[in-house]
C-alpha cells in the first residue's frame, strides 16, 4: 500500500478506521481493568434502591400521597395518605399497589409505621393492607401493626388479611428465624371505634393527634374522615363522601386532602358505556355519583365550591378524581374548579409531598 497513490478520502477513511479501533480497544481495556468496581456497583445498586434514607428535618408535618386513585382508574395505585412526622409514619388507607410507592418513595421507613387508619372498608382503601404490614414486618418494625376504624366491619378485614398472610408468616419465619423475624410482629391488629356523634379522638402519641369524624357515604356503614393536628398545624382527609352538609368544623385547616367526582362527566361515561353496549360499566358510572364530592353544583344539589366558599383553609387537595384526572375533558373541569376556587387548589400525585412546618403557616408543595 502506497499511501502517496492514495486519494485524501481513502487516507480520511483509514484514518476513522485506525481512530474507532483505538477507541474500541480503549474501552476494552478500561473495561477490563474496572470489572470489579463495576460489578460492585451493580451489587450496591441493588442495596440503594431498598436503602431508605430518612428525611431528618424534624417538626415539620409531612403529606405524602402513595396512592390517588379510585377502582374506577385502575392504571393508578389506589387511595393512601401518609402522615409522617420525626420519621413516625402514619397512613391512612391503604389502596391497592400504594405499599411498592411507600416503599420506593426513598425517605419513608415502613419499619416506622405507627399505626393505619381506615376511613371505610371498600377495596380502593384497604387493598394494600397485606403488603403493607409484610413490608414493615420485613424492614424491622418492632410490634404488629394497629389498624384503626369505625365498626365491626374492621376487625373482619384484619382477621381476613391475617388470615391470607398467615403461609407468607410461617415460611419467612421457619426461613430466616423467630428471632429476626418475630411472628407477633407480622400481624395487623384491629383498634375499632364507635362510630362518632362528632369528633372522636381515637389516637395520640408524642407526636399527633387523629380526630374520627363520620362522612355521608351510604350505603356503607362505617364511614368516617380523620383530623390529624400536630401542634399548631392540621390535616383533614374527607375519606370517600358525598358533599358533606356543611364544613365549618374543619374551618382553619391547613390541608383539606377532599375526594371528588365530576358527575357531569361520569353522566356522559355512562351514556357513552350504554351506547357502545357495555352496560355494566354504564350502570357503575350511574350509580356512583351519589356518594361522591362534586366539585361544582350540578342538577340543583351544591358542589364542593360552593359549600367551601365560606371555609378558611390553607390549601385543597383534590384526591380519588372520577373519572380519570388526565382525561381531557375532566383536566378542563379541574382547571375550572381551579379558577372559581378562592382556595389553593392542588391536584393530589403519586409521591407527591407537602409539608407543613410546625410554628408556622408555611405550606410547601414538593
Ligand atoms: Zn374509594
Ligand atoms: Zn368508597
Amino acid at each position: 500500500m502506497n499511501i502517496e497513490n492514495m486519494s485524501e478520502k481513502s487516507v480520511l477513511k483509514y484514518v476513522i478506521v485506525i481512530l474507532l479501533a483505538i477507541m474500541i480497544l480503549t474501552t476494552i481495556v478500561v473495561l477490563y481493568f474496572n470489572f470489579e468496581t463495576i460489578k460492585q456497583n451493580f451489587f450496591d445498586n441493588q442495596v440503594e434502591i431498598l436503602t431508605v434514607v430518612p428525611d431528618n428535618e424534624e417538626d415539620i408535618l409531612r403529606v405524602v400521597f402513595t396512592g390517588v386513585s379510585s377502582p374506577l382508574t385502575p392504571h393508578i395505585a389506589q387511595q393512601s395518605v401518609v402522615i409522617s412526622i420525626n420519621n413516625k409514619n402514619y397512613v391512612f388507607d391503604a389502596g391497592a399497589r400504594s405499599t411498592a410507592n411507600f416503599v420506593s418513595q426513598g425517605t419513608l421507613e415502613a419499619a416506622y409505621i405507627e399505626a393505619v387508619f381506615i376511613t371505610h372498608t371498600h377495596s380502593d382503601h384497604i387493598g394494600s393492607l397485606g403488603e403493607l404490614v409484610l413490608a414493615s414486618w420485613g424492614r424491622g418494625r418492632t410490634s404488629s401493626l394497629p389498624v384503626y376504624g369505625a365498626g365491626k366491619e374492621i376487625q373482619n378485614v384484619v382477621d381476613g388479611f391475617n388470615l391470607a398472610y398467615l403461609p407468607d408468616r410461617e415460611h419467612r419465619t421457619t426461613h430466616h428465624g423467630a428471632e429476626f423475624f418475630k411472628p407477633e410482629n407480622g400481624l395487623l391488629i384491629a383498634k375499632i371505634f364507635p362510630m362518632p356523634d362528632s369528633e372522636l379522638l381515637v389516637f395520640e402519641d408524642n407526636n399527633i393527634k387523629v380526630f374520627a369524624f363520620v362522612v355521608p357515604h351510604g350505603p356503607i356503614h362505617g364511614a368516617v374522615g380523620y383530623r390529624i393536628i400536630a401542634e399548631d398545624r392540621s390535616v383533614v382527609i374527607s375519606g370517600d363522601t358525598d358533599v358533606m352538609e356543611n364544613y365549618n368544623f374543619i374551618n382553619g385547616t391547613d390541608l383539606l386532602v377532599h375526594e371528588a367526582i365530576i358527575e357531569e362527566v361520569s353522566t356522559k361515561v355512562s351514556e357513552s358505556a350504554y351506547r357502545l353496549g357495555n352496560e355494566r360499566i354504564g350502570e357503575i358510572f350511574k350509580d356512583i355519583n351519589d356518594y361522591h364530592a362534586n366539585l361544582i353544583d350540578y342538577d340543583n344539589r351544591p358542589g364542593l365550591l360552593s359549600k367551601l366558599n365560606e371555609i378558611d383553609l390553607g390549601m385543597l387537595a383534590l384526591i380519588h378524581i372520577i373519572p380519570d384526572k388526565d382525561n381531557i375533558i375532566v383536566k378542563r373541569s379541574l382547571k375550572h374548579f381551579k379558577s372559581q376556587s378562592k382556595h389553593d387548589v392542588i391536584i393530589a400525585g403519586i409521591n407527591m409531598e407537602i409539608q407543613l412546618p410546625l410554628q408556622s403557616k408555611e405550606i410547601i408543595v414538593k
